[in-house]
């Protein structure tokens, strides 16, 4: 990364608004001096860089403008100075009042010192480059962030303890233990690998196999509690999905119209049912006729429908079912999915099939029962129950690195079995073990490294 260590960064670490404070931080070898720069109960105070020394002591200072020496507010100043810090550099968290001026003068100013504007996730990807984390705890930190379900939290919570991280640097060791076996019988002649030793690489790399499968069988539960479900409501226009919606997440979100067809892309809201994350999609109709818009609308609703863990199919009950009501239906068969049949409050058009749920998004009636239907309606997660310190694998990047180990560990037991030569053997366990650096981040990848800290958030 070049001019990685000569630069001093600096993000605002809060949301900028209305708030009674704004934290900012800088990181980086010229910290403590830029942060001076800019400090001081008047110009030029020499008692700022003593107070700057204290690590991890917070007092309090006036900012200055660097060219006028004009105050700018009253901020506390706490140093966390390296190597004990979250970057592992000198680490200078100015708290300052809230607000969008204030915070933005400081940044300013802090940049017109000699900072530079902090990349996403920079901060993050600074302690990871300094050790402070591996690459598994790095994710943890945005995962915990981005937490919006207990279930979430708590899994990304293992991980930035270094749950997943121990149990996968565990497996690497065993198949390096594994592979120091085999490569001590290299030099035999491949008929004459004494029985024993056959055996004992076999059940080494069995147990190894059984390791990496357990932990990547975690995934489907790990994936609900970091992604959350996604739950889709469809039906034709003004059957109610938007007021369902609102009904649901208790606020105002989407549009609610008199007009059908109003509603021509989806809405995202996560809504916590039980310690799961769901995603509730209000979507265009399905109707036949459409326009241009519409039609986008309606083919993006068949690709969410495909992509949903659950279909809450919704029916105005107040009005004769038609062919649209159908096509709404047949769209959902072969889903996990609820019927509901909305505006309960209003005289009935048709008498309900049993399997539909009665709901009014007006009044509230059948909400919780829907909940508990939808409950019912999804995939069962498969794998072990968790416990509080088994860790669950929950990003893709972390399956996908399993599952390939666990492949490259199967393809060296069959080369055992039949025979193919220790080297092949050899070979295939040293690419299981490449897998797992690249999982914690140990191996060199840059595309990889790339790619985790680019979705992070400015300031973490
Ligand atoms: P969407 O097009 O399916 O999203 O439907 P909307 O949520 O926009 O609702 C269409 C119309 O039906 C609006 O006028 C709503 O106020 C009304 N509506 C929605 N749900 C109910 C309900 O449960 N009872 C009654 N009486 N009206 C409802």
């Amino acid at each position: 990364m070049p001019g990685y260590v000569e630069d001093t960064i600096v993000a605002l670490a809060t949301p900028p608004g209305l708030a009674a404070i704004a934290v900012l931080r800088l990181s980086g070898r010229d910290a403590r001096r830029i942060a001076a720069t800019i400090l001081g109960d008047r110009p030029d105070d020499e008692r700022v860089e003593r107070l700057l020394a204290g690590s991890h002591r917070a007092r309090l200072a006036v900012v200055r403008d660097p060219d006028s020496g004009v105050a700018i507010d009253r901020v506390l100043v706490l140093p966390m100075l390296a190597p004990r810090s979250f970057t592992g550099e000198d680490v200078i968290e100015i708290h300052c009042h809230g607000g969008t001026l204030i915070p933005d003068r400081i940044h300013r100013a802090l940049l017109a010192v000699g900072a530079r504007a902090a990349r996403p996730g920079e901060f993050t990807e600074r302690a990871f480059l300094n050790g402070k984390l591996d690459l598994c705890q790095a994710e943890a930190v945005a995962d915990l962030i981005e937490a919006s379900s207990e279930a979430g939290r708590a899994a990304a919570w293992q991980q930035l303890e270094g749950g997943l991280s121990r149990r996968v640097l565990a497996i690497r060791d065993a198949l390096l233990d594994a592979r120091a076996l085999v490569e001590a019988h290299l030099d035999f002649p491949e008929d004459d690998l004494p029985a024993e030793a056959e055996a004992e690489i076999g059940s080494s790399l069995a147990a190894s196999t059984s390791a990496i499968d357990a932990l990547a069988g975690t995934f489907a539960r790990g994936r609900l509690a970091r992604e959350g479900l996604r739950v889709t409501l469809v039906g034709k226009p003004n059957v109610g999905k938007s007021s369902l919606l609102n009904a649901v997440l208790g606020h105002e979100r989407a549009l609610v119209s008199e007009q059908p067809g109003t509603t021509r892309d989806y809405l995202e809201e996560p809504a916590a049912v039980g310690a799961l994350r769901i995603l509730l999609c209000d979507t265009a109709g399905l109707r036949g006729e459409a326009d241009e818009v519409e039609r986008a609308g309606i083919a993006r609703t068949r690709q969410r429908i495909a992509s949903s863990d659950v279909v809450v199919a919704v029916v105005d009950g107040s009005a004769p079912l038609d062919e649209h009501d159908s096509a709404v239906l047949h769209a959902c068969a072969g889903r996990p999915h609820v019927v509901v049949r909305n505006k309960s409050d209003l005289p009935a058009a048709w008498r309900g099939e049993p399997s539909a749920l009665e709901v009014s998004a007006r009044t509230g009636h059948g909400l919780d029962a829907l909940a508990s239907s939808i409950a019912a309606a999804l995939p069962q997660a498969e794998g072990p129950e968790p416990t509080d310190d088994a860790p669950l694998v929950t990003r893709a990047r972390h399956h996908v690195a399993l599952v390939r180990a666990g492949d490259a560990v199967r393809r060296a037991q069959v080369a055992l079995d039949l025979g193919q030569g220790l080297d092949l053997v050899s070979c295939e366990l040293q690419t299981a073990t490449t897998e797992l650096d690249r999982l914690v981040g140990a191996s060199d990848a840059e595309d990889v490294l790339d790619r985790v800290f680019s979705r992070f958030c400015v300031g973490k």
